[in-house]
C-alpha cells in the first residue's frame, strides 16, 4: 500500500441522485465548514483524509451508481488513497445493515435524519445556530430551495418514503429566513423542491399553504426567479395558480411528475387520480396560466401494464404536449405495494417502450421550440461552454431541461446575469439567438 499525504483536515463530500441530496450535501458542508474542516464537494484532487458519499436509493440505475462510488473509495482507503469513508442518504438508510457486511472498508453508515451523529462521528459539532445556512455547490447564481421533507403518498412503486419518512413541512418563517440568507449571497433563482411540494402545509398548518408561502417568497428582495418542482395532481391547490399568474417572479413553469397516461395503471400505482381527470387539470392549469411550460415524469413497463395501456399512455402524450418530460423504465423496488406484483414486462420491452415516447417528445420539443423563433426571452447565464455563453429561460430548469445558446463572438455577458435574448434558431432541445441591443 503506498502511503500519500492525505490533509488530516479536509472533507470531500460527493453527492448523488436527486436535488434534495444536493441540498441535503450542501446544508452537511455548511456545518463543516463551521467546525474549521477544508470542505470540498466532489473534488478531483484525491487528498482529502476523509470523504462523505451522500447517496441515492430511489431505483436499480442509480442505486447502482451508489454502490459503484462507494465501492470506489473503499478501494481508494485500500490503497491508502483516503484516510476515512463515510456513507449516508438514502441507499445508506435503505440497506444499512447489507452495506454494512458487504463493504467493511466504509467507516460507518449513516441514516438521511443523521446529521448530528455524523458530525459527532467527526468529532464535530452540531451548531443549531447555523439552521437554514448552506454551502454551495450549484452556481452561485440558484439554488435549490427543499420546503418540506419525506413523503405521505401512497404510490406503489415508491421507496421515497420509505428512505425519507413522513412528510414534514419547513415552517414559513424558516424558508423565508434561508430565502433571505440566500439572496444576500448572490442567489438570484430558488428552485423549490419537495417529494410532495403541493402538500406542503397540510402537517403544520392543517391546510396547503404553498400559496401563501410563494406570496411571502416574492416579498424577498434579490430572488428573481421562483420554479416550482415536484408538484402532485391529485388534490392540486388552485390557489397555486393565482399566485404564480399575479406575480412575475414566479416562472411560468411547473414540474408536476404525472407517471403514466392509463387510468387502469395509474389506479395500480395508487396515484389518486384518473388520466380524464389529469386531462381535465391539464387543460385548467394552462388556462389560467397561458403560456406556461409544464414538465412531467412518467413510468413506462409498470405490472400488468399492456400493450394497449402503453399505447394509451402514448396517444396522451402526443395529445399533452408536455414542455418537458422525462420517463424511467419500472423499477422493482423491495417493501414497496408494487413488489407485491410480478415485475412481468421484460426490460428490453420497458427500454423500447420508453424510447419510443422519448422520440415521439423528441418531435414535440422541436415543433414547441420552433414557436420560440422571433420571440424575446428573459435569460439567466449560468455557464460558459465552447463558443457559446449558455443560460436558460423562465421555461427551463437547470440540468433537465432546454437551454439558451449565445455565440461568444462578439457578446459579453456576465454568468448570473439576466439578458434579454431575440430567438434566431432552435433545434430540438436547445435555442439560438442574440442579444437584444438595449
Ligand atoms: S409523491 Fe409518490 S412518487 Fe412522489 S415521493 Fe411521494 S410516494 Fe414517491
Amino acid at each position: 500500500m503506498k502511503t500519500k499525504t492525505l490533509k488530516k483536515n479536509k472533507i470531500n463530500v460527493v453527492t448523488l441522485g436527486c436535488s434534495k441530496n444536493t441540498f441535503d450535501s450542501e446544508v452537511m458542508m455548511a456545518q463543516l465548514k463551521a467546525n474549521k474542516f477544508d470542505v470540498t464537494h466532489e473534488s478531483t484532487e484525491d487528498d482529502a483524509e476523509v470523504v462523505i458519499i451522500n447517496t441515492c436509493g430511489f431505483i436499480d440505475n442509480a442505486k447502482q451508481e451508489s454502490i459503484d462510488t462507494i465501492i470506489r473509495y473503499a478501494e481508494a482507503k485500500k490503497d491508502g488513497d483516503v484516510g476515512k469513508v463515510y456513507v449516508t442518504g438514502c441507499l445508506s438508510e435503505r440497506y444499512k445493515s447489507d452495506l454494512e457486511s458487504e463493504i467493511p472498508e466504509v467507516d460507518a453508515f449513516f441514516g438521511t435524519r443523521e446529521l448530528p451523529r455524523l458530525l459527532k462521528t467527526l468529532k464535530a459539532d452540531y451548531k443549531h445556530e447555523l439552521v437554514g445556512e448552506r454551502l454551495l455547490s450549484t452556481p452561485s447564481h440558484y439554488a435549490y430551495f427543499k420546503i418540506a421533507e419525506g413523503c405521505d403518498r401512497p404510490c406503489s412503486f415508491c421507496a421515497i418514503p420509505l428512505m425519507r419518512g413522513k412528510h414534514v413541512s419547513t415552517p414559513i418563517e424558516e424558508l423565508l429566513h434561508q430565502a433571505k440568507l440566500l439572496a444576500a449571497k448572490g442567489v438570484k433563482e430558488l428552485m423549490l423542491i419537495a417529494q410532495d411540494l403541493t402538500y406542503y402545509g397540510l402537517d403544520l398548518y392543517k391546510k396547503r399553504a404553498l400559496a401563501n408561502l410563494l406570496e411571502q417568497l416574492c416579498l424577498v428582495e434579490g430572488i428573481e426567479w421562483i420554479r416550482l418542482h415536484y408538484a402532485f395532481p391529485s388534490g392540486f391547490p388552485m390557489d397555486v395558480l393565482n399566485v404564480m399568474k399575479n406575480n412575475p417572479k414566479i416562472c411560468n413553469y411547473l414540474d408536476m411528475p404525472l407517471q403514466h397516461g392509463s387510468t387502469k395503471i395509474l389506479k395500480a400505482m395508487r396515484r389518486g387520480i384518473t388520466r380524464e381527470k389529469t386531462e381535465e387539470l391539464i387543460a385548467h392549469i394552462r388556462d389560467e396560466v397561458p403560456g406556461i411550460a409544464l414538465r412531467t415524469t412518467l413510468i413506462a413497463g409498470y405490472p400488468g401494464e399492456t400493450e394497449a395501456d402503453f399505447q394509451e399512455m402514448y396517444d396522451w402524450v402526443e395529445r399533452s404536449r408536455f414542455d418537458r418530460l422525462g420517463i424511467f423504465s419500472y423499477s422493482h423496488e423491495e417493501n414497496t405495494h408494487a413488489f407485491n406484483f410480478e415485475d412481468d414486462v421484460p426490460q428490453k420491452i420497458k427500454k423500447e417502450r420508453s424510447d419510443l415516447i422519448m422520440d415521439l417528445q423528441s418531435g414535440i420539443s422541436h415543433e414547441l421550440n420552433q414557436k420560440k423563433i422571433g420571440k424575446t426571452l428573459k435569460v439567466l447565464f449560468d455557464r460558459v461552454e465552447g463558443a457559446y455563453f449558455i443560460g436558460r429561460s423562465e421555461f427551463d430548469s437547470p440540468d433537465v431541461d432546454n437551454e439558451v445558446l449565445l455565440k461568444k463572438e462578439g457578446n459579453y455577458v456576465r454568468i448570473g446575469d439576466f439578458e434579454n435574448i431575440h430567438i434566431k434558431s432552435a433545434d430540438h432541445f436547445d435555442l439560438y439567438g442574440d442579444i437584444c441591443s438595449k
